[in-house]
């Protein structure tokens, strides 16, 4: 958790940008001002980002996107990056391209504009897929799940009371196959089980909806905003964040197991009042705070 304020910075917290670090990539998810610095604290090498998610175009998520870019395109080979973002995301990056001068622009960036219906896959390999769904902000704010695939794990204790050794046959046996073997078949199931993937939901500047309900659904993690505690409602509605109790009715009508909130207003100091408010609501919920750092 690279920052974990709404709107403006303090000095205990910075404003939004999650990382990800999933099978040696990085995964931005928003890109706030000062990520940049935040993620030198961390520890975190940002030429690992191969992906950066944004959530919507509001300055707390945004703002440390061109410094980032410009850092990233001073190395000597960057690597390509991916940026997903909501309509318009092209053309803001144009701009924001346009407005600052780059010694040396090296880096090779793909943009895609996502305009999903209801929950959509955006993105497919042989590891993990990744969802996107509108939410009900003031601007065009997507939510995204990032989902591991089942895989299927070899029990080699099994395999070589059968006599099979590290080779083809288990590979063949991994992809789901049956194989035969000094003549007698041996089905996937007989060495393996399937592992279940695990979900990471992401839903931050919007109100409950029906599309936060449906992204979150079964997650493992949900990390969801809570700009405010529960007797601040009204305000909530007037801007469109959401309270503790309201990332809770997510959590709990999505069943997740796990939940952490985060982007809290500028009016409490630390996190203590939400966190003991969130654990009224759900159980297995902690509060966020600046360099928190989760192993799914
Ligand atoms: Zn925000
Ligand atoms: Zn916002």
């Amino acid at each position: 958790m690279l920052g974990t304020s709404c709107m403006v910075p303090t000095k205990e917290r910075n404003v939004q940008a999650i990382y990800v670090d999933f099978k040696g990539g990085g995964i931005l998810f928003d890109c706030g001002e000062g990520t940049q610095r935040q993620m030198n604290i961390a520890g975190i090498n940002r030429n690992k980002i191969r992906k950066i998610l944004l959530t919507h175009w509001h300055g707390d998520h945004v703002s440390g996107l061109i410094g980032l870019l410009q850092t990233m395109s001073n190395n000597e080979n960057p690597q390509k990056v991916f940026i997903f973002g909501p309509r318009e995301t092209k053309e803001r990056i144009a701009h924001l391209l346009r407005a600052v001068s780059f010694e040396n622009n090296r880096i090779e960036l793909e943009i895609k504009e996502l305009n999903p219906d209801g929950v959509e896959k955006i993105f497919d390999n042989e590891d993990y897929f990744i969802e996107a769904a509108y939410l009900e902000h003031k601007l065009p704010c997507l939510g995204f799940s990032l989902v591991e695939k089942d895989k299927r794990k070899i029990n080699m204790v099994k395999a070589k009371k059968l006599g099979l050794r590290e080779g083809p046959l288990i590979g063949k046996l991994q992809s789901g196959k049956s194989v035969s073997f000094k003549g007698q078949t041996i089905s996937p199931d007989d060495v393996s089980h399937m592992q279940k993937g695990k979900k990471l939901s992401i839903i931050l500047d919007t109100l409950p909806c029906k599309n936060a309900y449906e992204l979150a659904k079964e997650a493992d993690l949900l990390i969801a905003e809570s700009a405010y505690t529960s007797e601040m409602e009204e305000k909530s509605l007037e801007y469109k964040h959401m309270t503790t109790k309201q990332a809770a009715l997510i959590a709990t009508t999505a069943n997740v197991k796990k939940l952490i909130i985060t982007h809290f207003s500028q009016r409490y100091k630390t996190n203590k009042e939400l966190e003991e408010e969130i654990k009224t609501f759900f159980q297995n919920s902690q509060a966020a705070y600046d360099f928190m750092s989760i192993k799914l």
